[in-house]
């Protein structure tokens, strides 16, 4: 299949007189993992929310989003099959949206209420082949043994990682993560990371990740899309992405986009980093 898993044309959206996004035009192959790069405010957030209809483009504006070949969104206006498309995507946020006081297997099993009948989910009692796939979804990205334990009882990276099972379970054939690792310590980004690229990998689940800091971008994500005050600035290799041309793009902000160390000590970029040095191969 050759149609596109992301094609978005000619978006526009404004809050009020903010514009938020302006023209931006996207494609996103099956198969890819890519990072969307921008500082606080660049419309990272809204252009994800468009992608899956829980924002609409302006009305009357020549905005167009289709997902895997559906129509999601033209004109302004919502397809009528959206239902559909958006059990094929699913999305993963930065603030951790698991149900804290129930089990991290419930948590996941969420997942796959929509092609069950209500019963099972109110009753909780799932099929023993949903349960397996939950299980699978969990030991891939290596949280099998915290199945049984309140969610609220994770850090803040296994938490992402059990949304990522939850999208699994879901059978998603996008997923979305919205600043998945915003809050995480370096060591828990990166397992996040490699999560998600192992399941793009793996099971060949496109990826579309928004960061706003360029060396998990470096790490992870062959090809980058960057927004910069709702317009897309850069798209093409994130090894382009130099701290000078960020400069090019960002101006002042690029304080923001960059590692603390690279602003200082140019040598400590993250390509020179040993833990980043067998991804850096993978992905060159
Ligand atoms: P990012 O995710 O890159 O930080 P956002 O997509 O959240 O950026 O925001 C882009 C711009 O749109 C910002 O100026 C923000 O203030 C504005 N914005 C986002 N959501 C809303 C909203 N619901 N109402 C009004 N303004 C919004
Ligand atoms: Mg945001």
């Amino acid at each position: 299949m050759d149609e596109f898993a992301i094609d978005v044309k000619q978006l526009d959206k404004t809050f009020g007189q903010v514009p938020a996004l302006r023209g931006v035009s996207l494609q996103v192959r099956r198969g890819e993992m890519v990072a969307l790069l921008g500082a606080s405010g660049s419309g990272k957030s809204t252009l994800l929310r468009h992608l899956n209809g829980l924002h609409c483009a302006d009305a009357g504006s020549p905005s167009s989003v289709a997902v895997l070949g559906r129509r999601v969104q033209a004109g302004g206006r919502l397809a009528r099959d959206i239902r559909a498309t958006r059990s094929k995507v699913a999305v993963v946020f930065q603030q951790f949206n698991l149900v804290a006081r129930l089990p991290v297997m419930t948590n996941i099993m969420a997942g796959a209420l929509h092609r069950l009948p209500l019963w099972r989910g109110l009753l909780r009692r799932f099929p023993a082949a949903e349960l397996a796939r939950a299980q699978e979804a969990m030991a891939r990205v290596g949280i099998a043994r915290l199945a049984a334990q309140r969610a609220s009882t994770l850090s803040g990276g296994q938490q992402q990682r059990a949304a990522i099972s939850r999208a699994l379970v879901q059978g998603a054939e996008i997923i979305l993560a919205d600043e998945p690792i915003a809050s995480l310590d370096p060591e828990a980004s990166r397992k996040v990371m490699q999560s998600l690229a192992d399941v793009n990998r793996d099971l060949g689940v496109t990826v579309l990740v928004s960061l706003h800091q360029v060396d998990f971008a470096f790490a992870f994500c062959p090809r980058t899309i960057a927004l910069h005050d709702g317009r897309v600035v850069f798209d093409g290799p994130t090894r382009a992405l130099t701290p000078d041309r960020l400069r090019e793009l960002y101006g002042a902000q690029v304080g923001e986009l960059l590692p603390a160390q690279a602003t200082t000590h140019p040598t400590a970029w993250p390509t020179a980093a040993p833990e980043y040095a067998d991804v850096a191969l993978r992905v060159a």
